[in-house]
């Protein structure tokens, strides 16, 4: 942990087997007390296991955790107002972007249309957002990686690893009983537990119902291992709320709930609650869709009368293309006149290139092939594992027809300062290294296709990789959750 800031934040110094006699199992005690668990790679219902943490909070400085919070809400607006599609703007750039991936975006667009068609019963969409950010070594500017509008996930975990990290440096953990190398200020803790569960009741809030009382659907993936992440959310939504939720995959939508015909209206079968919210975990893969009948099921809840969260345009709009295309200042002008809070969002940019045959986008190519290292390229899929990285970039794309380069992005790599000593814990498996750390800021705004009713901040999440790998995936296998340590 060297560097020439003397601000630097710096923990006493412990062997490695200290930490392992000591500070491991605190560490892992409070995790199972406390639910800050995962399932394993392969698990039974009651075999949960510490999830993957670092130890020790990540020295983060202040200003540009409070640079990249500040933003928040201006690209909730902005998310917003691209995903009310007012003259088409997002229709026609999606309708153009399915041609190149017709598997999955091309799919979600058709469905969008065949809902349409159907009629949308309802206007109001939920959007519980999360844009992640790189800290670029040179500006000490928090620099956007991407902006997610479907299943985002941590906020839950996120609250208890910065309670984690507090309780040991409060009570003297990590300095061996003698004092706390931090003062708890310094040591914040994201409130996204209580935030988005809050972002969900006031959607619950707002849908007009005659029931005395209606639930949450949690859309989950089937052998879903982040269970924890996501309960923490339904218990804070009783708890603070009295609203009940309920679990469902997107293959048990046609058994387990019932639309009315008519109304529109989506029960709960088997208690015939009314459900008022859809909240999507899953559906942001072509993994989460199996045959048609998920894809009818996804259908059939966009017509239904819950608030989704998000509906398909909402997905849509959080491609890496809309990305791309909204660092063109004229298109960002469009849904952000105001100057100065186009400057704050600009100030977390940096360069996204088109691939097609526009004038940039031959530019853009030729870059690509004569300086790969500088960049990342990115097909339009969440989740994890999709990118192709540096040198692998010529190589990638010399096996697809030049006319499919149009449908990824070229992004510069975001230089982050050098990495921190941390030591974290995966399974069995306590590896001190050198760590890279991306912080996400999650939103909520509920809106509908004229108005925005609540737009906010909703907390903070910073999850960590082993500075070898390019990939930064918790539950994927390449990270961890982590906290920070301002300065
Ligand atoms: P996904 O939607 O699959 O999460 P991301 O755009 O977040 O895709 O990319 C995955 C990971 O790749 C990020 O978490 C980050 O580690 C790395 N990455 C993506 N874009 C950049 C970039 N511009 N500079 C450096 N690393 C990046
Ligand atoms: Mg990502
Ligand atoms: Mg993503």
């Amino acid at each position: 942990m060297s560097s020439p800031d003397p601000n630097y934040p710096q923990f006493p110094k412990l062997s490695i087997d200290e930490i392992k006699a000591e500070l491991v199992p605190e560490v892992s005690h409070w995790a199972l007390t406390n639910g800050l668990v995962m399932y394993p790679p392969t698990f039974n219902v009651s075999q949960s296991s510490v999830a993957p943490i670092t130890l020790y909070p990540t020295p983060f400085p202040r200003k540009s955790f409070e640079q990249a919070v500040s933003v928040q809400t201006l690209y909730n607006k902005l998310y917003a107002k691209i995903s009310q599609d007012k003259d088409g703007w997002l229709s026609s750039r999606i309708e153009e972007l399915a041609k190149f991936d017709a598997e999955f975006t091309g799919k979600l667009w058709e469905l969008h249309l065949e809902a349409k068609k159907r009629g949308l019963s309802q206007k109001l969409a939920l959007g519980l957002f999360r844009s992640d950010y790189l800290l670029d070594a040179d500006s000490l500017m928090a620099k956007q990686v991407e902006f997610n509008t479907v299943s985002v996930s941590f906020g839950g975990l996120s609250t208890k690893v910065g309670q984690v990290h507090r309780f040991l440096n409060d009570t003297g953990k990590y300095s061996q009983n003698s004092g706390a190398p931090f003062y708890s200020e310094e040591l914040p803790v994201s409130d996204s537990s209580s935030l988005l569960s809050r972002g969900l009741a006031d959607a619950v809030k707002k849908f007009e119902t005659s029931e005395t009382h209606t639930v949450v659907a949690f859309i989950i993936q089937k052998g879903e291992r982040n269970v924890f992440d996501q309960r923490v959310l339904e218990y804070k939504l009783f708890q603070d709320y009295g609203i009940k939720s309920v679990r469902l995959t997107i293959h048990d939508i046609n058994t387990k709930t019932t639309m009315d015909p008519n109304t529109k209206r989506l029960f709960y079968n088997p208690t015939g609650e009314e459900i008022s919210v859809v909240y999507f975990r899953a559906g942001y893969s072509p993994q989460d869709f199996t045959n048609s009948q998920d894809w009818e099921n996804r259908l059939l809840l966009e017509t239904s009368y819950a608030i989704k969260a998000p509906n398909l345009l909402t997905q849509l709009a959080g491609v890496k293309k809309v990305q791309q295309i909204l660092t063109e200042e004229s298109t960002l002008k469009r849904f952000v006149p105001d100057e100065k809070e186009r400057a704050s969002l600009v100030d977390s940019f940096v360069k996204i290139y088109p691939m097609d045959d526009s004038e940039v986008g031959e530019k853009a190519k030729k870059m690509a092939m004569k300086s790969p290292e500088r960049f990342v390229l990115k097909p339009q899929r969440e989740g994890g594992g999709n990118n192709i990285y540096k040198t692998d970039i010529p190589l990638f794309l010399k096996t697809i027809p030049e006319h499919e380069w149009s449908g990824f992005i070229l992004m510069e790599l975001i230089k982050p300062l050098p990495t921190t000593e941390n030591v974290v814990i995966r399974g069995e498996k306590i590896l001190q290294e050198p760590i890279l750390s991306e912080l996400g800021i999650f939103g909520c705004v509920l809106f509908d296709e004229n108005e925005i009713y609540s737009n906010d901040y909703a907390g903070w999440l910073l999850r960590s990789k082993s500075s070898t790998s390019d990939e930064g995936g918790v539950a994927a296998g390449f990270g961890c959750v982590d906290s920070v340590v301002l300065y």
